[in-house]
């Protein structure tokens, strides 16, 4: 899937903590071994009990709009043919209390609204100063 927003914008650079989310085609959220806590951004330390032991595991991919913003003006010129668009801040399935920002893809802004259902979507896209190949999550109306 070609990137929504084209393929000139900036990409992720990958460490230890954002490869998984960014790679697998999966959705992966990060959760403590040792209290179950999910959490979103993944950290070192878990953000309930302090742990270091964290594992990625991949949740079902769907979730729901917990709010959303319509972009009307293009602050880039090459977002031009893209506005309006929807960026949703999605509650995850399968990983309570995480939240994943991202566009809401092949969707009239209209229908965009909080409580909606949303399936997860990854633009696939190498980045050609890398070489690494990225999965990028998105979202789409379910
Ligand atoms: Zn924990």
């Amino acid at each position: 899937m070609p990137r929504f927003l084209g393929d000139d914008f900036m990409l992720p650079v990958l460490d230890p903590l954002n490869t998984p989310f960014y790679t697998t085609g999966s959705l992966q959220m990060q959760f403590c071994r040792a209290c179950d806590a999910a959490q979103h951004p993944p950290d070192d330390v878990c953000f309930s009990c302090q742990s270091t032991d964290l594992e990625f595991r991949a949740v079902p991919g769907t979730g729901t709009i917990e709010s959303f913003v319509v972009i009307h003006h293009p602050i880039h010129p090459a977002l031009r043919d893209k506005v309006p668009f929807a960026v949703a801040l999605v509650s995850v399935d399968g990983a309570d209390g995480c939240n994943v920002m991202g566009n809401v893809l092949g969707a009239e802004v209209e229908d965009v609204a909080i409580g909606k259902k949303v399936d997860v979507r990854f633009e696939e896209v190498t980045n050609a100063q890398t070489g690494e190949t990225l999965k990028i999550p998105q979202w789409a109306l379910a």
